[in-house]
């Protein structure tokens, strides 16, 4: 199989879910990946978007067997560099009468007859083409069609898995594989992904369909990638998650679904959440804490083990990376603001700086923190007075953090440590009326 991206645009979702079924599909079968770049449009090709193709598949994991860096028995892997494997192919059709010269074009003389594909997704799929048409233009330049028929002749493709808006070409490509002899591949048209919010198809320009976007925001890869198999394949139970391995083992192209897939973010963000909860704590504190880093929360002069602490008691509570810095700034920084709302809502029952007051005076006496420490203390407070545990912890949280949301009451108290609790109560009873 190839995935033959033209380096015009951005990486987005409908390529790289095109990319990802074609791996899926070679590691399914243990047949080869092959990457062409079809860029052939001198004008519209940038540096910059072939680069990001390169950067989008290796952070989705889709290695290439064959292709720029890979190297291959087929190459040159770059449309731009194979004008005379063209050129070659050219004299064949010239030869065997089916290409001719009119206004300085080169056109292909169709042979009329119906067209029919045994499509792997959608079925059979008949089409007649009705007019000659052009491979070589005016000034020289081959046309996709023929290129992309010539390679995938050239490089030995049995199977071309491709967008369904490729579909209606279909029929002048095989017209171009009966025209030189050559066998017709398998094809398999996937269906068009639809964007979020209305009829039309997803395209680069909306709303969450650059890939590189993801990595930005620091979305796990392996979500990414799970998620992206949804999109037009599905276990046939109800499951969403699901590891690599299993995927390549069922996926298959007949269990490629006929019905356009929509793009639901939302999907995709619980996919992305259920992979970092279950990321291995050691790896999930390298990623948060590059985060923390560059977002300038922490810096290299943080303590290490104070980091560690508090990510691995954030992780999960956390919905997303991104939401990190927000979730953990006031570990690191005691200058954080008591959030109004949260105030407004706590002060509204009982009497919060009384049960910090009295909380104060009997942590004071613990040498540390732990977790069933922190809970007796609290416990009997509340038994003392007559009042449920929560009064005590809305109100420290709120003094301790500023916030009423965040991870574990007592994990909270642990991991901030006796100085930083005592401080913070002490500011929240002086600043906080
Ligand atoms: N360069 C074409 C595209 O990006 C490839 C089409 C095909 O896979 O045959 O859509």
């Amino acid at each position: 199989v190839r995935f033959a991206p033209s380096p015009t645009g951005f990486f987005h979702i409908g390529s790289a879910r095109t990319a990802l079924f074609n791996w899926l599909y070679a590691r399914h079968t243990g047949g080869s990946l092959i990457l062409r770049i079809e860029d052939t449009d001198k004008l519209r090709n940038t540096e910059e978007a072939l680069q990001v193709i390169f950067d989008g598949m290796s952070w989705l994991g889709l290695d290439w067997d064959e292709g720029p860096q890979a190297g291959g028995d087929f190459g040159p892997y770059f449309q731009s560099q194979r004008d005379d494997i063209y050129r070659e192919y050219l004299d064949k059709l010239r030869a065997n009468g089916r290409a001719y010269d009119q206004d300085g074009a080169v056109y292909f003389k169709i042979s009329g007859e119906p067209q029919i594909i045994d499509d792997a997704v959608r079925g059979r799929v008949e089409r007649t083409e009705e007019k000659d048409f052009v491979i070589i233009r005016s000034d020289g330049s081959p046309v996709f069609h023929f290129v992309n028929v010539v390679d995938d002749i050239a490089m030995g493709i049995t199977h071309v898995i491709r967008g369904e808006d490729h579909l209606s070409n279909t029929s002048k490509h095989t017209e171009l594989f009966k025209s030189f002899g050559a066998p017709l591949p398998v094809y398999a048209h996937i269906p068009l992904i639809l964007k979020e919010n209305g009829p039309g198809k997803m395209s680069k320009r909306d709303q969450g369909s650059l890939i590189e976007n993801y990595r930005k925001r620091r979305f796990l890869p392996e979500a990414v990638r799970n998620y992206l198999c949804l999109l037009g394949w599905s276990p046939k139970d109800d499951r969403e998650i699901l590891g690599i391995d299993e995927i390549i083992s069922l996926f298959d192209l007949p269990q490629i679904n006929r019905n356009n897939a929509r793009f639901d973010e939302k999907k995709l963000s619980h996919i992305n959440s259920k992979y970092l909860h279950d990321l291995p704590p050691g790896k999930f504190v390298e990623i948060a804490k590059a985060a923390l880093l560059e977002e300038g929360v922490i810096d290299g002069a943080t303590d290490p083990d104070y980091v560690a602490a508090v990510l691995t008691l954030s992780q999960e509570k956390l919905r997303a990376v991104e939401e990190v810095g927000a979730f953990t700034r006031y570990f690191f920084h005691g200058d954080y603001e008591f959030d109004p709302k949260a105030k407004q809502k706590i002060f509204k029952k009982g009497d919060p700086r009384a049960r910090v007051a009295e909380l104060r005076a009997s942590l004071a006496s613990l040498d540390e923190f732990a977790e069933e420490a922190s809970e007796a203390v609290v416990q009997k407070l509340a038994g003392k007075l007559g009042v449920g545990t929560g009064e005590y912890i809305h109100a420290a949280r709120l003094a301790v953090s500023g916030t009423n949301v965040g991870p574990s009451f007592y994990g909270l108290l642990r991991v901030l440590g006796k100085e930083r609790v005592l401080t913070r109560f002490d500011r929240f009873l002086a600043e906080v009326k």
